[in-house]
């Protein structure tokens, strides 16, 4: 018999009549992560996700890795099956869990009995069991209150199953279960921070990327795909937009007010990934804007910036530390890609003296001699779709 991995649902089982929908949608994004490795049998038992092998060579190393990358699983662990008989359950225990118990400083077995025609209660089994380990742990004692190691053990319908308890899940919500959003994905280190968090609460997420070319390399962009790929597993699917923002920018340095470049170039973007975001069902935009880490990110400036825009934009650092960024994106070793010496759009044609405190119509004036909606449409007409893989 094969092992299996049991997935603990996270905030999904309190959500009533949703329920259903949640764990399918759960199910389903398991079921996508795991293809590649072989074919599994994956169902829900009582707020239990079974992910059952049905090939005999299947890395499950690697399908534990790639499921501790779902959302919306709160714990996830390796459990060995065996017959539902109690000598063959104690004998996986003292087989398969022999490293914990050699470490362990006490332990207790736990028992759970789904099959009601299993010949003892979960106690008596939780005896059996725990008797055969002292027998053969003399040095490990048993306590009931505070132990070490638990041992658990599961009577199920086809088999029963022993574990050592979980470790910790990715969280959050399952991907697809919260709608759609556009998350305006840079090569810094902001960015692919908020793009995690947002899809952490289970949304699915579409990246868009201003390119402006040649004033940014190619290099560039091949970070941001780097990127992209780097935050592939948490999101399930992603395809990024390249969208060409050259000329606007050349139209921005040549027309305006030099002290307005870099708002009146945020105000485009924020317009072409309300673009995208519409033509995709999308309910939201995502940035990685931290309140007064740069001069565009003023209070002041952030009401200029989304000041075209009809729907919300979700900042999840707004209120971080850099160091608490930082922290996360070591966490998801996008870092060392993000602090890639490249040159970013926004560095490009930054003023020298940008101002902090602007005021919306003052904007507005400096933007007027822009004809807005035919660079938009020019842009989001030249713009490139890369799935990520
Ligand atoms: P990051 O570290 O993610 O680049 P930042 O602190 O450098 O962010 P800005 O450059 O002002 O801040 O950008 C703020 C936000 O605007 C970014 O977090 C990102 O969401 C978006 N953004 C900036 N430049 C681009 C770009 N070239 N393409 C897509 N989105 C961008
Ligand atoms: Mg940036």
């Amino acid at each position: 018999m094969n092992d299996i991995l049991l997935l603990k649902p996270g905030e999904l089982v309190l959500k009533g009549q949703n329920r259903h929908f949640f764990e399918d949608r759960l199910r389903s994004n398991v079921a996508r992560r795991l293809k590649s490795l072989g074919r599994f049998q994956i169902t829900s038992v009582q707020s239990t996700v079974y992910v059952e092998p049905l090939e005999d060579d299947i890395d499950l190393d690697e399908a534990f890795r790639r499921c501790r990358q779902v959302f919306g699983i709160i714990s996830l662990c390796r459990a060995a099956a065996c017959e539902k008989d109690k000598d063959a359950i104690l004998n996986t225990a003292l087989r398969y869990l022999e490293p914990e118990l050699r470490r362990a400083k006490s332990f207790k077995v736990e028992s759970k009995r789904s099959d009601k025609r299993f010949p003892m209660t979960s106690i008596q089994l939780s005896q059996y069991v725990g008797g055969g380990i002292g027998e053969a742990f003399p040095d490990l004692p048993a306590d009931m209150h505070d132990p070490d190691l638990v041992v658990h053990v599961e009577v199920r319908e086809t088999a029963a199953y022993v574990h050592a308890g979980g470790v910790p899940g990715a969280g959050g919500l399952p991907v697809g279960t919260c709608g759609r959003a556009v998350s305006l994905l840079s090569g810094g280190i902001d960015s692919p921070v908020s793009t995690y968090m947002i899809a952490r609460r289970g949304v699915q997420i579409i990246p868009v990327h201003f390119f402006s070319f040649p004033y940014t390399s190619e290099l560039a962009k091949d970070k941001v795909l780097k990127l992209a790929k780097k935050l592939l597993p948490w999101c399930g699917r992603l395809t990024l937009e390249v969208i060409p923002f050259t000329h606007i920018q050349e139209e921005i340095r040549d027309k305006c007010p030099e002290e307005f470049f870099t708002l009146i170039m945020r105000r485009f973007m924020m317009r072409l990934a309300q673009s995208v975001a519409m033509a995709n069902g999308c309910g939201a935009l995502v940035t990685g804007e931290n309140l007064g880490q740069v001069a565009s990110q003023t209070m002041e400036a952030i009401r200029c910036t989304e000041a075209p825009l009809e729907l919300p934009v979700l900042r999840p650092l707004i209120g971080f530390d850099k160091e608490q960024i930082i922290g996360i994106a070591r966490q998801l070793d996008t870092f060392e890609t993000s602090i890639l010496p490249y040159e970013d759009c926004c560095t490009v044609f930054t003023p020298r003296h940008p101002r902090t405190k602007p005021k919306p119509e003052e904007v507005e004036e400096a933007e007027a001699v822009l004809d807005v909606e035919a660079l938009c449409r020019e842009a989001l007409e030249n713009t490139e779709r890369i799935p990520i893989q």
